[in-house]
């Protein structure tokens, strides 16, 4: 059946909006630049050894949420209860699950890219005018990462991931950088999710200070076989990397230190998707989630 985007736009937003999975709303979505805000206060202001994993989802849309959390409509979440080995779950529980937004603001717009994506993440800004589209950009001095930042100050600090343009265009200035001034920032390739997630288990395993992992069976099923709901490989990815990640919250856990540790958990995703693509300004791209294991009032107000 043909479906106009007005009422494919309009479904969207009635199951991100659907009562009990987000703890805010689509109208009062956030920008994905407050991630680097969080991180960065949550290493200023914590009052034991601060820690951070952050959790990249690429490619999961907002919506994927209500594969993992119960809404009280029944027609949005099924009669599924949520599971006790669901990493989302269990961040939403202490901190909050909320609706955020990628692809720039009005005046500032940028492709809903993965480049794009987690550099606005992780620097808080939006791109340079030259930079809001393609890739064959490197972030400089004046667009420092969490990682970065973090590192300048001491901290040890770890970025693993798989798809190859991170190394080669988006961070090689910082990698250089790190390098040539001996900071404490390990930058790791790996090939597969699986591989991506022994190393994030050995990065908890290591004393690093600030995590982060990007996994990328979300974004490699919507480009092979269709982003969003009707896609049953889709919303398979995104439940299985919901308990991978659960795992690395039971290996935090587990740390001998962990009593004299004040660890911050996030998950997000760097853009959305629809049929086999991503990139443009559809909502279903735009529309991103941001999943805190402390509530964001204790950092934003
Ligand atoms: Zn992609």
């Amino acid at each position: 059946m043909f479906e106009s985007n007005r009422i494919k736009d309009k479904k969207y937003i009635h199951s991100v909006n659907a009562k009990g999975i987000f703890d805010n709303t689509y109208e009062t979505k956030l920008p994905q630049t407050v991630i680097s805000d969080i991180i960065l206060k949550h290493f200023e202001n914590s009052k034991k050894k601060p820690k951070c994993l952050f959790i990249g989802w690429d490619g999961c849309r907002a919506d994927a949420m209500k594969y993992i959390i119960k809404s009280d409509d029944e027609q949005v979440s099924g009669k599924n209860d949520t599971n006790i080995y669901s990493a989302i779950a269990s961040l939403k529980d202490n901190g909050g699950l909320y609706i955020t937004y990628v692809g720039g603001d009005k005046g500032c717009i940028q492709e809903t890219s993965t480049a794009q994506g987690w550099a606005s993440a992780l620097c808080g800004k939006w791109m340079k005018k030259d930079w809001r589209q393609g890739i064959e950009w490197s972030l400089d001095k004046d667009y420092p990462t969490a990682m970065k930042s973090l590192a300048l100050k001491g901290f040890k600090t770890s970025f693993s991931a798989i798809w190859q343009t991170h190394f080669d265009s988006t961070y090689i200035k910082e990698i250089e950088y790190a390098e040539q001034n001996g900071l404490s920032q390990l930058f790791c390739k790996f090939e597969t999710d699986t591989e991506l997630h022994s190393n994030l288990k050995e990065r908890i395993n290591s004393d690093d200070d600030f995590i982060m992992g990007i996994y990328e069976n979300p974004d490699y099923n919507g480009h092979g076989t269709g982003f969003g709901d009707e896609n049953y490989r889709y919303v398979a990815g995104v439940c299985n990397l919901d308990r991978f990640s659960y795992e690395l919250l039971c290996e935090i856990k587990s740390r001998e230190a962990f009593d004299s540790e004040d660890w911050l958990v996030v998950i997000a995703s760097d853009h959305g998707g629809h049929l086999t693509r991503h990139g443009t300004q559809k909502i279903q791209d735009r529309t991103t989630f941001l999943a805190l294991s402390k509530p964001i009032g204790d950092f934003i107000k």
